[in-house]
């Protein structure tokens, strides 16, 4: 043995774990990042989930890479196992606090500002699901050349009605064509590996959390983990490249508040057979107390809300405890609006880009505490969320990620292997290649509480929220603050 394994404290999930832990148990999101990072072409997605391909020899749940020269790519970026979004805060945000900046962390994720924003963009507005944020802030984004392109779910042409899929979009013609949101789930991350040939190099990816997820695990996950004794340099350095790969070409993750997606059934056999509405005839769908259906010809018809969900919900969304996207760059929803979009900036770079947009005057924005609503609905939400999580998922008993933990345990088994110091340095260096992300520049400063967050109740008591933060706690836009 020359791998560092599961040591229970610390897990490394392996292919046989998500197959059986994730995949068999009726938990797998459908998201694709496995097949993404897969380096040896094991997996494919077949229907809407993973599984080996056809023709491939072997148990279904066995990877002959996993159990001999060693990988487990795919397990390290599965939403659905150790580490979760919780455990990964810290190795997400672990920028120091730049500008004064500083982090807030409450029930839906770590936070610097929280506020509520329209676009002035008309197309953007008048085709976006709430208040047009994401669609119009690509589009700024592209225009002023800060990214290549976006990946992001659309129906288009040759797509079935109704039923979005992955996109890779370079124009803003493109972007503006994508706006609004379809509630059947669309596997956004396959996306990912159409970048290169589309020669996208900063992309903005848009998806709902259990396609955040994964992509953060890409970009933080210690490549470590593939370190073998007897494993040549070259695959090292290619398994490296397909796990971390695809996230170097994401410049930053617009991340959708979610709490399920629905099955296609409710297109195909409730809207079009028992309420008599072809999928053509559709314009928008929406979500506000119950499901609202935009027809062509203006008029509005609905599904209640318990009804669509009670019949309709993807059980896999039940093993879901992430609500707003917490380890994307930012996050958007539309939680007790009108025609406006919740904005979370959580990240450096988040902050940075929304300045600059927020600077083009392209976008109104208004306090957090302008919307006490929307502010109390997100909390609740986050928190319900994660609830359906913590009592079933012992992973979320696992101690917090750290990087720095996972190359020491590599590193400390290469060596009990009788790997020499010259040859450990050999394969550190085929792993982490040139273009590897620089260590944290931390510690940064650990994210604050809620400013007057009166905690959990006593017992028999009600939960009380926090107020909604004053824009110097973060409730603002940073061009409000400054
Ligand atoms: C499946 C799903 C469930 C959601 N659930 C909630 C919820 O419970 N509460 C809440 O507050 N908000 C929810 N949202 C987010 C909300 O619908 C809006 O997307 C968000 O408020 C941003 O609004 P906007 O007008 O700024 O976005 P827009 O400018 O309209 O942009 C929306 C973006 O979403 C992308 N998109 C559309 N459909 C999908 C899809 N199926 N999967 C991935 N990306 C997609 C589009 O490509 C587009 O880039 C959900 C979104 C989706 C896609
Ligand atoms: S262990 Fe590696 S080779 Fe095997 S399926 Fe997973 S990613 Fe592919
Ligand atoms: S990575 Fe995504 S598609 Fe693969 S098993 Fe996990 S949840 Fe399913
Ligand atoms: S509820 Fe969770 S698992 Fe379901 S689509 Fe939304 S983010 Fe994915």
């Amino acid at each position: 043995m020359n791998a560092p394994t599961n040591d229970g404290a610390h897990p490394r999930p392996t292919f046989k774990d998500m197959i059986n832990g994730v995949v068999d148990a009726g938990a797998c999101s459908e998201c694709g990042a496995c097949v993404v990072v897969c380096p040896h072409g094991i997996i494919e997605m077949i229907g809407r989930k993973p599984g080996k391909r056809v023709g491939s020899l072997g148990d279904h749940d066995h990877c002959g890479v996993s159990t001999g020269i060693g990988c487990d790519a795919c397990a390290a970026v599965c939403p659905r196992l150790w580490p979760r979004e919780p455990q990964l805060r810290e190795a997400t945000f672990d920028e120091a606090a730049a500008g004064g900046d500083c982090s807030f962390e409450g029930i839906f994720g770590v936070y610097r500002n929280i506020f509520v924003a329209r676009t002035r963009d008309p197309q953007a507005l008048a085709r976006g699901q709430d208040g047009g944020v994401v669609t119009a802030l690509l589009a700024w984004a592209r225009e002023n050349d800060a990214i290549d392109g976006a990946i992001v779910a659309a129906v288009g042409e040759g797509d079935t009605p109704c039923f979005p899929t992955p996109k890779v979009v370079t124009t803003p013609e493109q972007i503006r064509a994508s706006a609004g949101s379809w509630y059947t789930y669309s596997p956004n991350p396959l996306a990912l590996k159409q970048l290169k040939k589309a020669k996208v190099e900063r992309a903005a990816f848009v998806g709902v959390p259990c396609q955040i997820t994964p992509l953060r695990k890409m970009e933080r996950i210690d490549t470590t983990r593939l370190l073998r004794g007897g494993k040549s340099p070259g695959v090292h350095g290619r398994q490296r490249d397909c796990m971390r790969g695809p996230s170097e070409r994401v410049a930053v993750s617009i991340g959708l508040f979610c709490s399920e997606v629905f099955r296609p059934e409710l297109m195909t056999e409730h809207i079009v057979k028992t309420m008599g509405i072809p999928l053509e005839d559709i314009t928008k769908l929406n979500i506000k107390g119950e499901v609202l259906i935009h027809r062509r010809d203006g008029s509005v018809a609905t599904i209640p809300l318990e009804q669509a969900a009670h019949d309709y919900q993807r059980p896999e969304c039940r093993h879901c405890g992430d609500f707003a996207a917490e380890l994307a760059d930012i996050s958007c929803g539309g939680v007790g609006t009108d025609r406006a979009t919740v904005v979370v900036l959580r990240s450096e770079r988040g902050v940075a880009l929304w300045r600059e947009f927020e600077a083009s005057g392209q976008v109104e924005v208004w306090p957090i505490q302008e919307h006490k609503k929307a502010w109390n609905i997100l909390l609740r939400l986050a928190r319900k969320q994660r609830e359906r999580i913590a009592r079933s998922d012992t992973t979320t008993l696992m101690p917090a990620y750290s990087a720095a933990e996972e190359a020491r345990r590599a590193q400390q088994a290469l060596a009990e292997a009788g790997c020499t110091p010259a040859e450990i340095e050999e394969r550190l260096q085929a792993l982490r290649g040139l273009r590897e992300r620089q260590p944290a520049r931390g510690p940064g400063l650990a994210p604050a509480p809620i400013p007057d967050d009166p905690g959990a109740p006593a017992e028999g008591e009600k939960r009380r929220l926090p107020p909604p933060p004053a824009p110097q706690q973060g409730g603002a836009s940073p061009a409000r603050k400054a």
